[in-house]
């Protein structure tokens, strides 16, 4: 019976966690969520949900412990380095890219220090939880580095005497001020993505899987997509109809008894600005509604 359900891994609690929670809400997955639970039940599919450490979920999902893992690229990528190093076997495939857990890993030396390119970082001591994304670039620049590694409080081991530089996650960069730190080389662009262990031989799971990246890709083009209602003149249809090049074709209502205004609704691929707002009043559309949009089928 266990195996007949789809065992899916997300971070307990951290940076990835409640997005990871909302997702599976959002695709309609009802996860009962225990304090403390490793294991928790959904209510509606046969879907398991393992709440773990995120650097325990690549591993997790390539040894095929778990079917689908949602995990950070810089986490996954550290982990198949690492397994690289060592020779193993490594098997699995990103499935999607998600629109959260968006990051950076980024070198960072003292603020008074100067940045004259990379390689005037040659043998200085790096602290990092990140040593093999750290050395796949330093041996692609042919320099290399102390390791200093350390799992947390990255950003102050430099004050700490440990290291002359760290090598870290950097979301907004207030961090790295906050700590005397600037940031001078960017190394990797991270978000969080959906991983599977390409062991998914089984009709059942493979079915599953499919429902969820389906739901997945509803939800997400839902999250950029705009709901835009307006009421105009009938020769402004099709300027209306210009500002809008990537979205599918306008539903046009006649209202009752005013002929020449219709009322225009546009489903919108893109965020819409104020810039895009003030042009459809400057072509004289009145009650200008932007929704958002929950989900999206096509
Ligand atoms: P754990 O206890 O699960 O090991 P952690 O302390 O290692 O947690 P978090 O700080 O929760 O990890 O970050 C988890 C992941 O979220 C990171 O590996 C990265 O992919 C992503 N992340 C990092 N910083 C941010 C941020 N500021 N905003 C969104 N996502 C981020
Ligand atoms: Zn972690």
């Amino acid at each position: 019976m266990y195996d007949k359900k789809l065992k899916i891994a997300i971070q307990k609690s951290g940076r990835l966690s409640k997005d990871s929670r909302k997702l599976l809400h959002n695709c309609d997955i009802k996860v009962n969520f225990q304090k403390n639970k490793l294991i928790s039940f959904s209510e509606n599919m046969p879907i398991d949900v393992m709440c773990v450490r995120d650097d325990d979920i690549p591993g997790l999902v390539i040894d095929g412990i778990v079917d689908l893992g949602i995990v950070g690229r810089n986490v996954l990528e550290e982990e198949v380095l690492k397994r690289t190093f060592k020779l193993e076997k490594i098997s699995f495939k990103i499935l999607k890219h998600l629109d959260f857990g968006v990051c950076r890993l980024s070198i960072g030396i003292p603020t008074e220090k100067k940045y004259s390119g990379i390689s005037c970082l040659n043998k200085l001591r790096i602290a990092t939880s990140y040593p093999y994304i750290l050395k796949k670039y330093f041996d692609k620049k042919n320099i290399s580095f102390k390791l200093c590694k350390l799992n947390g409080s990255v950003e102050v081991a430099i004050r700490a005497g440990l290291a002359d530089a760290i090598f870290d996650l950097v979301s907004t960069g207030e961090a790295l001020v906050s700590n005397g730190l600037k940031e001078v080389k960017v190394i990797h662009n991270s978000s969080a993505c959906i991983i599977s262990n390409g062991y998914n031989t089984s009709v059942f799971k493979r079915d599953i899987v499919n429902t969820f990246i389906s739901r997945i890709n509803g939800v997400v083009k839902a999250r950029e997509s705009k709901y835009i209602m307006l009421r105009i003149s009938a020769s402004k249809i099709n300027d209306v109809v210009r500002l809008f090049p990537f979205s599918s074709k306008p539903t046009i209502y006649q209202l009752s008894g005013k002929n020449s205004i219709v009322a225009i609704h546009i489903v919108s691929r893109e965020s819409i600005f104020w810039k895009t707002m003030e042009k459809l009043k400057n072509l004289g559309a009145k009650s200008i509604l932007v929704l958002p949009i929950e989900k999206m089928l096509e």
